[in-house]
């Protein structure tokens, strides 16, 4: 297999497609596959309530708090959020983090009144906003936060107080990734599509008196009481993506859950992050120390010849998805749960080895 650094989609374990392989044409002895079943079967009611209990315990959701699995991707929270949650007379309030954070609150804008509670636009968002930095204004209907910037390759080390306000949270690129606390948090969501599960499904984690009735002007599908009152169901779910969440979730339950997951991810990381900085500046990593991500290593060399010729080599030599993202430039690795340690042994060997024939 690949060695797979791509930013989403992204890398899942070869356990999970295994599995999924085996169970293709015959999901349980059904004599169909799962996603030849009715939505409405037992069956399938078994693997979407599975995924969400499942995922209830090893993210320690609380009881209070609904698991919902939408379609649209996080771009359509970006747009629903607002829709819901921000009422008249109130503000979206946005730590604006970079390239996600921008969309988030160009979608909000639509909708309403948006203030910026703290931005790193000043450092070319190569920074988490320190917390005291961040002025949530009185009349802020919530605080939103993109906890890991994908593309600048950024992380919360921690997350805001933020009291009386809601806070929300985009997780789309490090949910699962290491333990939450989800009661700080309104609202959680995030695509599935990098640590969860191949696209199609979006995980809302969402406080259940933020959704109790949604106002009443909004299409059926763009409110949150539509799908908290069916379950999900209320439509044609997308149902193999779900299942391949259920099985992602059962292999994160095997590796020994979410703080496990970070200690792995702390150790691939580090791999990575060593590379960059015992090369005596061949190699300069993006982001700032304290806002280093365990999920997107972003780094530049000397020249943008250099760049491209390690993207050209490092393909030659089985790696994926190493090219930065066009805004940022440089290289990114992204290192998501399902990247194997023996993936980023391979990159840093392949670093110090590409250093040492063109420093
Ligand atoms: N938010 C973050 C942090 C992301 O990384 C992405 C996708 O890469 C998105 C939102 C958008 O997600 P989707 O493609 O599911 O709409």
């Amino acid at each position: 297999r690949a060695y797979n650094f791509n930013a989403g989609p992204a890398a899942l374990p070869l356990e999970v497609l295994q599995q999924a392989q085996e169970e293709f044409i015959d999901y349980a002895g059904a004599g169909m596959s799962i996603m030849e079943m009715s939505h409405r079967s037992s069956v399938f009611e078994g693997v979407n309530d599975g995924a969400q209990s499942l995922l209830r315990e090893l993210y320690g959701i609380p009881s209070h708090y609904k698991i919902l699995f939408l379609q649209g991707g996080a771009s359509t929270q970006f747009a629903m959020i607002p829709m819901n949650l921000l009422t008249a007379g109130k503000t979206a309030a946005f730590v604006h983090t970079g390239s996600w954070a921008d969309k988030a609150i160009k979608e909000a804008k639509l909708f309403g009144d948006t203030a910026i509670a703290a931005t790193s636009e000043a450092d070319r968002f190569n920074r988490i906003p320190q917390l005291s930095e961040i002025r949530v204004p009185d009349n802020a209907a919530y605080l939103h936060i993109t906890s890991n910037e994908t593309i600048e390759g950024t992380q919360y080390a921690a997350y805001p107080a933020t009291g009386d306000v809601t806070l929300i949270g985009d997780l789309s690129s490090d949910i699962l990734s290491r333990p939450v606390d989800v009661s700080q948090f309104g609202m959680i969501y995030a695509g599935a599509q990098k640590n969860l599960g191949p696209s199609g499904v979006t995980i809302v984690i969402v406080r259940e008196d933020l959704v109790e009735s949604s106002p009443k002007t909004l299409p059926t599908m763009l409110r949150y009481d539509t799908h908290v009152k069916n379950n999900s169901l209320y439509n044609t779910p997308p149902s193999f993506s779900v299942y391949l969440v259920g099985l992602m979730l059962k292999w994160v339950q095997a590796k020994g859950g979410v703080a496990a997951m970070e200690q792995l991810n702390r150790d691939k990381t580090k791999l990575i992050y060593d590379a960059i900085d015992q090369s005596g500046g061949f190699y300069r990593g993006f982001a700032d120390l304290g806002s280093r991500s365990l999920m997107n290593i972003t780094f530049r060399l000397g020249t943008e010849e250099l760049e491209k010729q390690f993207v050209k080599e490092s393909e030659q030599q089985g790696f994926v998805g190493l090219k930065g993202h066009r805004s940022v430039g440089g290289l990114r690795a992204s290192t998501y749960n399902a990247v194997p340690l023996e993936s980023c042994k391979a990159l840093a060997e392949f670093m110090a080895d590409f250093r040492k024939r063109n420093e």
